[in-house]
């Protein structure tokens, strides 16, 4: 086991506030009350110290994929992704034939049973081929709540969201299924107006995918999925985070209509993530980067991202200008806590897990633990 640390003279993010020249003591994989004597003192002056970024919606990094690559792959995409800060991670799949979903989602519950990952997104095959996005037409089904049982029977108890579109037949049964069996219902890939999508957060849906991409836009007569969803408490708000997917004023619309306590960013990666420009598949489709966006050789659709959660924290704060705090609920606390998990990750509070990162004062990365262990250590001069 690592030795003890005190991570001191950093400015630190407690769930209460920031706190100038705190004290992190981190003790075996979890952060602690009081330092053990033999502790290790590493100075961090100059530094931000954040809780762990919680990535709820992501497909893959470093050149492998989630939603089809091998456990070793998978495995190696989760890498990718903690040395960008991201240190409790979500695999997202994408719309593919349901056998093959039920198969891979046993390989992925594995992953989650060992801890690398936290579970399970299905997105797709139930979603609208109006709102398909960077998902294969030809494999797009209504979301009969037999088959939605199916894939969560798949994933041994690790799955843990679902992305749906409600409005299509079976819908809302799928939603009540889903919350039964403790799996989050995702409004998203949607073609709804907002009365269906009030019908659907009142079955029980509590996050919007994506929120503005792949759903009709706000019209002042048919105001549609994107109000319904942020006018209402029970939803949390996915946000990608990454220029591309959304002008910065429509960032600013949402953080502020939903506040920063219904607000989750996501990386919505690809494998491209953390790895570079070229040609990969997302699910069983073609997709080409060039200068960090992907789109789909067939149509030109938007296919993912290629961002990490550390960019998006940094240009939450550089180019949103968002409070540090409110950064933080974001792209950590909400999360966690939407899954559960806010027992163990999320914040910096004695009992948790050790899961940080160290920023400079440009808020670039830094220094990456988790559970008590470098994954980036931090390059102290
Ligand atoms: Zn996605």
């Amino acid at each position: 086991m690592a030795p003890s640390k005190v991570l001191a003279g950093a400015r630190v993010v407690l769930p209460t506030g920031t706190v100038d020249d705190g004290r992190v003591i981190v003790d075996g994989t979890r952060i602690a009350d009081t330092a053990p004597p033999q502790a290790e003192t590493v100075d961090l002056s100059g530094h931000w110290v954040v809780p762990g970024f919680v990535d709820i919606h992501n497909h893959g990094g470093g050149g492998a994929s989630f939603a089809g690559g091998t456990a070793e792959q998978v495995l190696a995409g989760v890498e990718t992704h903690r040395r960008h800060g991201t240190t409790t991670v979500v695999a997202s799949a994408v719309t593919g034939d349901l056998d093959f979903l039920a198969r891979h989602a046993g390989m992925l519950a594995e992953l989650a049973q060992q801890g690398d990952i936290v579970g399970i997104h299905f997105e797709g095959p139930f979603i609208s081929p109006c709102r398909k996005g960077a998902h294969d037409e030809q494999l797009l089904r209504d979301p009969d709540p037999s088959e939605v049982r199916k894939l969560v029977d798949a994933a041994h108890g690790h799955a843990k969201m679902m992305t749906l579109a409600t409005e299509l037949p079976g819908g809302l049964d799928s939603v009540r299924l889903l919350v039964e069996h403790g799996v989050i219902a995702a409004v998203g890939h949607t073609d709804a107006t907002y009365e269906q999508t009030v019908q659907a957060i009142d079955a029980g849906a509590t996050v919007a995918t994506h929120l503005f991409n792949a759903m009709p836009p706000v019209g002042h007569r048919a105001p549609g999925p994107i109000t319904a969803l942020l006018e209402d408490e029970r939803i949390t708000v996915e946000l990608i985070n990454d220029g591309t997917h959304l002008h910065p004023a429509a960032l600013q619309l949402a953080f502020h209509h939903a506040g920063a306590g219904r607000v989750a960013f996501i990386t919505d990666a690809m494998d491209a993530a953390g790895f570079g420009d070229g040609r990969y598949r997302l699910g069983p489709l073609d997709v080409e980067v060039t200068d960090g966006v992907a789109r789909l050789v067939e149509g030109g659709s938007i296919a993912g991202s290629t961002l990490t959660l550390d960019r998006a924290f940094k240009r939450a704060v550089t180019i949103d200008r968002l409070p540090v705090e409110d950064v933080v609920a974001a792209i950590s606390a909400n999360p966690a806590r939407l899954l559960g998990l806010d027992d163990r990750v999320g914040s910096l509070e004695p009992g948790k897990d050790a899961d940080l990162v160290v920023l400079d004062d440009a808020f670039d990365l830094v220094g990456v633990m988790r559970r008590g262990e470098w994954v980036v250590a931090p390059q102290l001069g």
